[in-house]
């Protein structure tokens, strides 16, 4: 018992609030630590509310109910709306807060960026990369929605792989059957039941074609082949396993074709663009062979793709926090596979805040039953929310770990005086009487945004 009050001594920072940080924050709690969580944003539910495609109802709620039993705990201040490296310095934080510990949970919010030379000066006009995108799809039938506003055009091009840019393509015919529906035949129809039926089922249902509504298949080009998306990881390193697995995302990328209508354009990568009246006219591709796993391109193979929207979807990295040093796009950590982050004794990171990327798809122990789900079902709601729903299990469990380590280690640490934790809660007191933060749960009511599903 003493153990615990003593405990009760340290204050802990965690900085992101969502899956990983709640989890965190809540297994320190729960083990006595005093813990803030800082999140940028107003709602700390990150991906689940910003990445998650808003036709995930019910697995968004799950999750958020989830998040919030976990952030609403008397021993766990939530300080919303805070950005460490914009609002709060990192090396003030570090330096002169008085935390025993921080904890990186930040997860990755920097798309990576679009390698084709002076192609970001189109950024947020006809290029549009995949993090602010699906914020806007999400949050733009808000009353109060003030950030960017796109509008989805004809010629749209996607370039990724993965399971995001699927999402991304659904959204774009999603919002093109949508829109073109009401402006050229009059008919209301909402995005649940496009993305329920699909988008040959309604066209079929209103005995329509992509021609009658002027709409043009959106374009997904992929620098592998379709059996090369990591739609599916393999149960183990075998050859059989590895092959099985191409097998199933091959499948699951045909099935998704043929229910959304979108066109795949595999083994290409942009090379240039061009340009008309300083808007981006066309993406310049070059055709590759892929051998043993590398890309060669092919020679005098060029081709242009001409666009009204270029969607880059070709992943998220941890955004660079200054203070922090990182390898490439990776939070640079003390040993590899471990939690402790270079250049100090007491900042510790987990979750997706390394690379981007968990353990998770490498982790055998649930993968195998995981991926199942997805080959069976073939990217329905269902078997997505099962994917995600053990996804976020997994990752659960790997901070459960890291964070007995980092408990074992904070406790050698010296206990707080009383002075550095009054002055921890003082400095949380004054962002809160700023932002009108009284509780957890009255702040988090009192912001959800209004639902698509409800308006
Ligand atoms: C559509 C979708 C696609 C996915 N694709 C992948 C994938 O390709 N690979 C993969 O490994 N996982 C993927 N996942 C799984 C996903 O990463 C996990 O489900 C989970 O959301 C990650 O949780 P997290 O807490 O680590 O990160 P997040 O949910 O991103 O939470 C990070 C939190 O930190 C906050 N934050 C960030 N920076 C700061 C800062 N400087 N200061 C204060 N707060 C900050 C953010 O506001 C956010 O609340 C995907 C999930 C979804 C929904």
């Amino acid at each position: 018992m003493k153990l615990s009050v003593d405990y009760k001594k340290h204050y802990v920072a965690v900085i992101g609030g969502s899956v990983a940080g709640s989890e965190a924050a809540s297994l320190l709690a729960k083990n006595g630590f005093r813990v803030v969580v800082f999140d940028m944003n107003i709602l700390p539910y990150g991906k689940i509310e910003d990445g998650l495609p808003n036709w995930h109802i019910n697995l968004r709620n799950k999750q958020i109910s989830e998040i919030d039993k976990k952030l609403n705990h008397p021993n766990v201040r939530l300080v919303p709306k805070t950005k460490i490296g914009e609002d709060i310095n990192f090396l003030d934080l570090v330096n002169n807060w008085g935390f025993s510990a921080i904890i990186m949970a930040n997860g990755a919010w920097q798309d990576r960026h679009l390698p084709i030379a002076n192609i970001d000066k189109f950024i947020d006009k006809e290029l549009i990369y995949q993090n602010s995108f699906i914020y806007w799809f999400n949050h733009k039938h808000e009353d109060i929605y003030i950030e960017k506003k796109y509008s989805i055009k004809n010629k749209n091009l996607v370039i990724g792989g993965g399971l995001s840019s699927l999402d991304v393509i659904k959204v774009i015919m999603i919002e093109l059957v949508q829109t073109q529906l009401r402006l050229e035949k009059g008919i209301e129809i909402d995005i649940f039941t496009i993305e329920k039926d699909g988008v040959q089922k309604v066209l079929n249902q209103f005995k329509l074609s992509f021609e009658d509504l002027n709409i043009e298949k959106a374009k997904l080009v992929y620098r592998r082949e379709a059996r090369d998306m990591p739609l599916k990881s393999p149960k183990d390193d075998s050859k059989e396993s590895i092959e099985k697995a191409k097998d199933v995302s091959e499948k699951i990328l045909n099935k998704c074709v043929d229910k959304f209508q979108f066109e795949f354009i595999p083994l290409s990568i942009a090379v240039n663009f061009t340009e008309k009246n300083d808007a981006l006219k066309s993406v310049i591709f070059q055709r590759v062979i892929s051998e043993n796993g590398k890309i060669k391109p092919i020679k005098d193979s060029l081709f242009e793709i001409e666009i009204e929207m270029l969607i880059s979807s070709i992943g998220s990295v941890p955004e660079k926090i200054e203070g922090l040093l990182y390898d490439f796009s990776s939070l640079k950590m003390k040993d590899e596979g471990n939690y402790h982050v270079f250049g100090y004794d007491n900042v510790f990171a987990i979750g997706n805040a390394i690379s981007g990327r968990g353990n998770i798809f490498e982790s055998k122990k649930h993968g195998n039953q995981m991926t199942k789900v997805i080959m069976d079902k073939h990217l329905t709601e269902d078997a997505f929310e099962k994917w995600l729903f053990a996804y976020n299990n997994q990752l659960k469990s790997e901070i459960n770990e890291q964070i007995s380590g980092i408990i074992k280690e904070i406790s050698e640490f010296k206990i707080q005086p009383e002075t550095i934790i009054r002055g921890i809660l003082d400095r949380t007191i004054e962002i809160h009487t700023k932002l009108g933060y009284s509780t957890y749960l009255d702040w988090v009511t009192k912001n959800l945004p209004i639902r698509l599903e409800d308006t």
